[in-house]
């Protein structure tokens, strides 16, 4: 029997994966299991930051695996604690929280939201986000998540979620008033939703609300983060700090991490007891997200922000294109054709690309080459042409 076959009869029907079995790779080429080579634009969804089977990133991984693979939260290990240092440092922010993914971190948030309004004695409960919105798949963080298609299949959900429309500050600040709202949660961009930036005049604006009325505004950075955008994280674009943000894909470099990142007037919120995880913080994990986290350095943000421009400013001027949206290597490009037959063009002619609602998705690893970079970009023009 096949890989494929396999796992078409033994895993759950809940991915529908492309006719295509990955089995090794290098930096951002990556092979079939005929031993064809692609130029890898996914980076397994802006989690490999540094590539395939990274050097310095393996190099941290198995040192710390032949050392200490996993101890209990009740125990304190040196790469959690230098991790949720450096974070801090670079973020001013005041403590980390550990999880194992996206949707974990978003959980912690929204635990440290509830307690923080309910230690100081509101009335508050709801947290605000936005329509379009993607925030998890766990049945808290999908009642987050403002696409109503992910929420009438498992009702019923938790409630304390209200949604608002994206770049409507009068809408967000309606809802806030009219709905207990603890906290807000946002993407600046929002990318399950189609690669679409917020506008700066929309998060400032309900940044400075939220900091008026003491609401917690809080900042999803699952995907968007760890130099993805071509600053540390995505806020530091828009000229906001958060009071809570989340992070996770990127900064494991391909292990399950998820990091709440809270500020200091929340920083207590959550205390012994409050929350915990097996896993979280685990020291291997944490190892190579330290080796991934010490290079974001802004020499490596600059190169992003080259690389960005260049797909920006060639695919807008490609024929079959109708726009591009994003931000640094997080990238969206409406296409005249269907996205479907680009993507499945492009992979006959060695390139992996993803979609985001009807746009083409491009999340390509920060440190790709800039040769291999146009040869996938000249593949993806002939592709949408
Ligand atoms: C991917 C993603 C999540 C969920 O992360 P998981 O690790 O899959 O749980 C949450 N928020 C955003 C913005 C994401 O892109």
């Amino acid at each position: 029997m096949t890989t494929k076959s396999i796992d078409k009869q033994y895993v759950l029907n809940t991915y529908n994966r492309f006719d295509l079995e990955l089995t090794q790779g290098k930096g951002s080429v990556i092979k079939d299991e005929n031993g064809k080579e692609y130029i890898d634009l996914t980076s397994g969804i802006g989690v490999t930051a540094f590539g395939i089977a990274d050097d310095k990133w393996v190099e941290a991984v198995t040192s710390q695996l032949n050392t200490l693979q996993h101890v209990s939260n009740l125990y304190y290990t040196s790469p959690c604690a230098l991790l949720a240092k450096a974070i801090c440092e670079k973020t001013k922010m005041s403590k980390v929280f550990f999880s194992n993914s996206g949707a974990e971190a978003n959980e912690c948030a929204i635990k440290v939201a509830r307690k923080y309004a309910q230690d100081k004695g509101y009335d508050r409960y709801n947290i605000l986000t936005l329509n379009n919105s993607f925030h998890g798949r766990t049945l808290a963080t999908l009642s987050a998540t403002g696409q109503d298609h992910y929420h009438e299949l498992f009702n019923p959900l938790p409630s304390g979620f209200v949604h608002a429309d994206a770049n409507d500050t009068d809408a967000v600040i309606n809802a806030i008033k009219e709905h207990n709202v603890c906290a807000v949660l946002l993407e600046c961009v929002q990318g399950e939703g189609g690669v679409i930036k917020l506008d700066t005049d929309f998060v400032q604006a309900v940044h400075a609300y939220c900091n008026d009325n003491d609401i917690l505004f809080m900042v999803d950075e699952v995907q968007t983060g760890n130099g993805r955008t071509g600053e540390l994280y995505a806020y530091m674009n828009y000229g906001v700090q958060p009071d809570v943000f989340t992070t996770a894909k990127g900064l494991g470099g391909g292990l399950p991490i998820g990091a709440c990142v809270v500020g200091e007037k929340a920083q207590n919120s959550l205390g012994f007891g409050d929350h915990g995880s097996t896993y979280g913080g685990n020291p291997v994990a944490c190892a190579g997200a330290l080796s991934v986290f010490e290079r974001l350095t802004d020499e490596l943000l600059s190169s992003v922000k080259a690389k960005s421009e260049y797909i920006f400013s060639e695919l807008s001027a490609c024929a079959g294109v109708e726009s591009v949206s994003g931000m640094g290597l997080m990238i969206g490009i409406k296409t005249k054709k269907p996205v479907g037959d680009i993507i499945k063009e492009c992979m006959n002619n060695g390139v992996l690309c993803l979609s985001a609602k009807d746009k083409l998705r491009l999340l390509p690893a920060l440190n790709i080459d800039f040769d291999l970079l146009k040869k996938a970009v000249d593949v993806i023009k002939s592709a949408c042409v």
